[in-house]
């Protein structure tokens, strides 16, 4: 097994993760993500796995009997064969382009892993009056790491009328140091020629979400923030004909993680975006088992190649994409079905159930919470025996009422 990165070190975005909240469920304790990364590397090393950093993948051609990955090292050309093929490339951020501000293009815009790489990995400060648009936990931590570099945050801005932030995050990242938070207010307008000078923030009709005129208000500063959601990263996947789900934005996979593309698995941030590192690790893990058993042969194609067509894993009410999209009919053991609500749920109500054929209706898992939102990724388990004779199975998540004394299910315990 060879694992490559064209990085310098492995790790990815943990590297730059200096705060703690790592590991809960992994490790059962509670680690930095420099920490996590090196215990999760010394597990790669212990496992013989060689590993090749600096190397940027380009792309993946099809061998017939394998796959031809190829990338660049120090310019010169590399290419590896394979039978199988596990993508864990992580997700980009929206940029500045995808956002739609408008106004002048001034240096002092950053994205907030762009910042965190500056603060965390390089020691620079990149400004010294900053306003943050978007309060996900990204944007709630970096609030908080430039307040404990002297920077004066001004504010976070977020354009919904909720915070995708979990409560615990604006309590110690907001709350403690200060910062106010906006919510259902966005920045409309970018002013300075060469520098960042100033940003205008305007109300936004919640309905629509498109600014209100006369509320605007200009803030003097030299640093925005974009924490504006994370797209999986891609592009090596197109390369190698991968189906791609335009919800996600990630591969359309069944339960091994298998792609369209026999051979090739996804998983982690690539495959939709996570918010604990618990799970994206606990994903690899899936998927590594997976490219093993292809590659000894002992199960073959990609996602729905059998003749009978997969079950299908469809998003309900209430539901905005399920991960994975399709179960095969010869799965074995307990089926992990990952998801995220549309909207914020209180009392929510989580069900499993067969759609179609034999046994229309019947539930096969449920939960409950308190409330649920967009921002935490959601987990439940299905038994692969009771889906015999299914064609398709929906998971929905409706409000409901008794959700004190129900089970949480799975998730948003960062
Ligand atoms: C600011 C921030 C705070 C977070 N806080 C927490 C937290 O408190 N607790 C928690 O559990 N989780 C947290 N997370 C989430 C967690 O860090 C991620 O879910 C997880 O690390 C994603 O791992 P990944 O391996 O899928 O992607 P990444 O970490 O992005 O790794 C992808 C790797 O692929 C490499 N790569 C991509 N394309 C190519 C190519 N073409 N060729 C070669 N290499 C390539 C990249 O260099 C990178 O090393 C946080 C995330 C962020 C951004």
């Amino acid at each position: 097994v060879a694992m490559v990165d064209r990085e310098k070190r492995p790790g990815g975005v943990l590297k730059q993760c200096v705060h703690n909240g790592f590991g809960l469920h992994r490790m059962k304790a509670e680690l930095t993500g420099p920490e996590y990364a090196a215990q999760e590397e010394q597990a790669v090393i212990d496992a013989g796995v060689v590993c090749e950093y600096g190397v940027s993948v380009l792309h993946i051609d099809d061998e017939g009997a394998g796959k031809l990955v190829v990338g660049t090292r120090f310019g010169a050309e590399l290419f590896l064969h394979a039978k199988a093929v596990v993508l864990a490339t992580g997700s980009r951020e929206r940029g500045l382009g995808a956002l739609g501000i408008a106004g002048a293009r001034p240096s002092g815009v950053y994205t907030a892993g762009c910042a965190q790489n500056f603060m965390n990995l390089q020691g620079l400060v990149p400004g010294a009056t900053a306003v943050v648009l978007g309060s996900g936990d990204i944007g709630l931590i970096m609030a908080r790491r430039m307040s404990l570099s002297g920077i004066k945050v001004l504010g976070v801005y977020e354009i919904m009328p909720f915070s995708s932030g979990l409560r615990r995050n604006i309590v110690q990242c907001l709350d403690d140091f200060g910062i106010p938070l906006h919510l259902s207010r966005t920045v409309v307008r970018l002013e300075g020629e060469t520098r960042l000078q100033a940003v205008v923030v305007a109300d936004v009709d919640p309905a629509t979400r498109r600014p209100i005129e006369g509320t605007e208000e200009r803030i003097p500063c030299d640093t925005l923030v974009l924490s504006c959601g994370l797209i999986p990263e891609n592009e090596v996947a197109k390369t190698a004909g991968v189906a791609l789900s335009p919800i996600t934005g990630g591969a359309i996979v069944d339960e091994r993680l298998a792609t369209s593309t026999p051979g090739i698995f996804a998983c982690g941030n690539a495959l939709h975006v996570h918010d604990l590192a618990d799970f994206a690790s606990e994903e690899g893990e899936r998927a590594g088992a997976s490219a093993a058993a292809f590659a000894r042969g002992e199960v073959q194609g990609g996602s729905a190649s059998t003749d009978e067509a997969p079950i299908e894993v469809v998003a309900g009410e209430g539901v905005r994409y399920v991960v994975p999209q399709m179960i095969s009919h010869d799965a074995e053991g307990a089926v992990m079905l990952s998801f995220r609500v549309s909207d914020v749920i209180e009392g929510v109500r989580f069900e499993v159930r067969k759609s179609e054929d034999a046994g229309a209706g019947e539930v096969l898992a449920r939960a409950r919470d308190v409330v649920a939102v967009p921002a935490e990724m959601r987990r439940m388990k299905v038994d692969a025996e009771s889906l015999a004779g299914c064609s398709r199975i929906v998971v929905s998540a409706v409000s409901g009422l008794s959700a004190r004394r129900a089970p949480a299910v799975e998730g948003g315990a960062r």
